[in-house]
């Protein structure tokens, strides 16, 4: 495991990458938003670098700069020199939580919920069915009325659904219907935490499409949350733990397959997150379900969709995976659909995890370009592969009138029922 100086000399020595040449400039959204250097990525690598190099008088001067960025890696997209901005963010975050951990009601509330309740799937499940039953007494509406919710975070999340489409999928392994056509290869399935209790329909969707396309699919009890709002919130110590629980969770596995952006992101760099041989092994078997089925290819026709639908690229799959084609040429392969372009596909939605709940001013005003971009195409579907994403942009379309569905894009690859 990566120590802390360690951790310090490594964010470092990445700071010394950036040439300064600010072609990353345009690509920042909050840059795009505030148009400030301090809030762009040059300016906040300059800051990082300050505070490596003892420069920095006041370490929480800088804290404001770093806690607007949204983590969303699209200045590596853009970088030339190949900076791993995540990664000099990521530590040093870290660092100044290790320092002084941050004050406030909305940072205590992170790390305990994140740790104590997120972090826990029989707790979050719980979670769930409380909020669920004050849903049903009408006391999320009363909370909005007496502005106890701030009305921008009663639209960003959807009514908790029903307890039958709550019900995790069942741990074991299943196999595709008889009949089926088997494919040589056995897969892992990661539910995610979020994705478990408010998705579980694309849960479900992606564990019929791969057994309709012939794979085993093996769903590990043990797993865990994959820890990704813990390392983006300062807290790899804690994201650590889980990691190890889900590298043993899926020991026995040569794939493992995730739908969600942002925890496929975190699995990816568990070899980063826990510097092990294990830690790299596990990173090295995952994929984003797309992904996967793009490179096995589908020999289950999808249903048809005679829809005009725009894809939008979720930040952790295109910036953080580099996974952008194989999304657009699974649609592709439905039947009846008008696979169509947006403007700026992969500008950040917004969304980052919680940063809507932490910067709701600057979240809305990006949620609302990428709304009026999607809504410019006119399409009869917006497509994309993160949860998170999911509830920010069908928050914004809505908002700015536009009652287009969002949906995951394994939804559309179902066979006919
Ligand atoms: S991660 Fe996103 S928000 Fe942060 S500096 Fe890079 S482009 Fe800007
Ligand atoms: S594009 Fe890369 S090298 Fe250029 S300013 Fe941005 S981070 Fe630095």
């Amino acid at each position: 495991m990566a120590s802390s100086s360690e951790s310090i000399i490594d964010s470092y020595t990445r700071t010394l990458d950036c040439v300064h040449c600010g072609l990353c400039l345009p690509n920042c959204p909050t840059h795009q938003v505030l148009g400030v250097e301090a809030d762009s990525p040059r300016g906040r690598i300059y800051l990082m670098r300050a505070l490596a190099e003892g420069r920095v008088e006041d370490p929480e001067s800088i804290r404001p700069f770093l806690d607007r960025c949204l983590d969303c890696r699209a200045c590596e997209t853009a970088c030339p020199s190949g900076v791993r901005y995540g990664e000099i963010l990521e530590h040093t975050r870290a660092e100044l939580e290790r320092a002084k951990p941050k004050g406030g009601l909305a940072a205590w509330l992170t790390r305990n919920l994140l740790w104590h309740v997120v972090a826990r799937q029989r707790r979050l499940r719980f979670a769930f069915s409380l909020l669920r039953l004050a849903e049903l007494l009408g006391l999320r509406w009363l909370a909005t009325k007496l502005r106890l919710m701030p009305k921008s975070m009663a639209e960003l999340t959807p009514p908790v659904p029903p307890a039958a489409e709550r019900t995790p999928l069942k741990p074991g392994l299943h196999t595709p219907p008889a009949g089926t056509k088997l494919r040589n290869v056995r897969v892992a399935l990661f539910t995610g935490c979020v994705m478990e209790p408010m998705f579980g329909h694309v849960n479900r969707a992606t564990m019929e499409v791969l057994l309709a396309n012939g794979f085993e699919v093996r769903v590990p009890a043990e797993q865990r949350c994959c820890g990704a709002l813990l390392v983006h919130a300062g807290h790899p110590d804690r994201a650590r733990l889980l990691a190890a629980e889900n590298v043993a969770a899926f020991a026995e596995d040569d794939l493992v397959l995730n739908n969600s952006a942002g925890c496929g992101c975190a699995l990816k760099e568990y070899d980063h997150l826990l510097a092990t041989d294990d830690g790299a092994a596990f990173a090295a078997k995952c994929r984003d379900i797309c992904e996967f089925l793009a490179a096995e290819g589908l020999t289950a026709t999808p249903a048809e969709q005679p829809l005009k639908v725009v894809y939008d690229d979720p930040c952790h799959l295109c910036h953080g995976q580099g996974v952008v084609n194989q999304p657009r040429e699974l649609l592709q392969q439905v039947p009846g659909i008008d696979l169509i372009g947006a403007n700026s596909s992969d500008d950040c939605c917004g969304s980052a995890g919680i940063y809507n709940l932490l910067q709701p001013a600057l979240a809305q005003e990006i949620g609302q370009r990428k709304a009026s971009n999607l809504a410019a195409s006119e399409p009869d579907m917006i497509v994309t592969g993160n949860p998170g994403c999911m509830m920010q942009i069908n928050s914004h379309m809505r908002r700015s009138g536009h009652l287009v569905p969002v949906r995951h894009p394994i939804e559309l690859l179902l066979p006919p029922q």
